[in-house]
């Protein structure tokens, strides 16, 4: 027997900034949803105004969970202090498990036009807060896409669906991470893994319907526990999907750092101030 999942909250991205100054969305991570375990944070950037995004994000450091970069739009560069580099190009992924530490910067490479996409921030079981940081840099040629109904378009960058498998490989919350393209009139119904949190956030088009219900763009769906869910649209729509193991741990939280008690929140900082990223 199959089990539905229905919408059990609805939240709007907030309007703030960070890093030197970008404009954003935060969905996940800001008063009216500060977390959906495993996910920590949703951010949507998205500006053809320079001034909202050139300033980037400088160095900062991160330690403890995971930051997924998904460009829409635009190009930015990243760099760390182990001396990786990458480009992240439109279409492209990065999956960044931080781990035990690392200071990294991420600029726009552009000074005019339109930038676009989201970073989520995804945590790390306790056994796994302390690993080497390890990078997966997806340029758009790799992620697979797939038809898996008339209408329907996915991008399949973590999870399977239709055959086709994501690229992103051994993350311990066992991500689905999909981009959803609906044509008008189009809907499908999407397995997924019964027990994982699940949202979906309408990023493109006016509206979509999820789970039976109208959520408009810019509004982010939490999804109750089942192993499906409908999708549809009476106008062409982008929806992200995501969905992971939860991890029931505690969280202790303080900015860049994702820890499970107070005393490993105070030893970051003090590793952090020690050089020892
Ligand atoms: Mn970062």
């Amino acid at each position: 027997m199959t089990t539905q999942r229905h919408i059990t909250r609805r939240v709007r991205g907030m309007d703030t900034s960070d890093g030197a100054g970008v404009k954003l969305k935060r969905v996940i991570g800001q008063p009216a949803l500060d977390m959906l375990d495993p996910f920590l944070l949703l951010d949507e950037f998205r500006s053809d105004q320079a001034g909202d995004y050139i300033e980037g994000f400088p160095e900062h450091p991160h330690r403890g969970f995971e930051t997924v970069t998904y460009m829409l739009a635009g190009r930015m560069q990243h760099g760390d202090n182990h001396g990786n580099r990458g480009d992240l190009g439109p279409g492209s992924v990065q999956w960044m498990t931080a781990g035990r530490g690392i200071l990294h910067s991420e600029m726009p490479q552009q000074e005019e036009g339109l930038m676009w996409g989201f970073q989520l921030w995804v945590n790390l079981p306790a056994a796994d807060k302390m690993v080497e940081p390890r990078y997966q840099d997806i340029p758009p040629a790799s992620i697979p896409v797939v038809h898996p109904a008339e209408g329907v378009t996915v991008r399949v960058v973590a999870g399977e669906l239709a055959g086709a498998k994501g690229p992103v490989s051994g993350i311990s919350t066992e991500p689905v991470y999909l981009d959803i393209a609906l044509d008008a009139g189009a809907h499908f119904d999407l397995a997924l893994p019964e027990g994982h949190s699940a949202f979906a956030y309408v990023f493109d088009g006016e509206s979509a319907t999820v789970a039976g219900e109208s959520l408009a763009r810019s509004e982010l769906a939490v999804l109750s526990k089942g192993d499906s869910v409908s999708f549809a649209a009476t106008q062409p729509a982008r929806v992200l999907l995501v969905a992971g193991r939860p991890l029931a741990e505690p969280v202790a939280r303080y900015g860049p750092f994702v820890m499970n008690t107070p005393a490993q929140i105070h030893e970051a900082i003090a590793d952090f101030r020690a050089g020892k990223f």
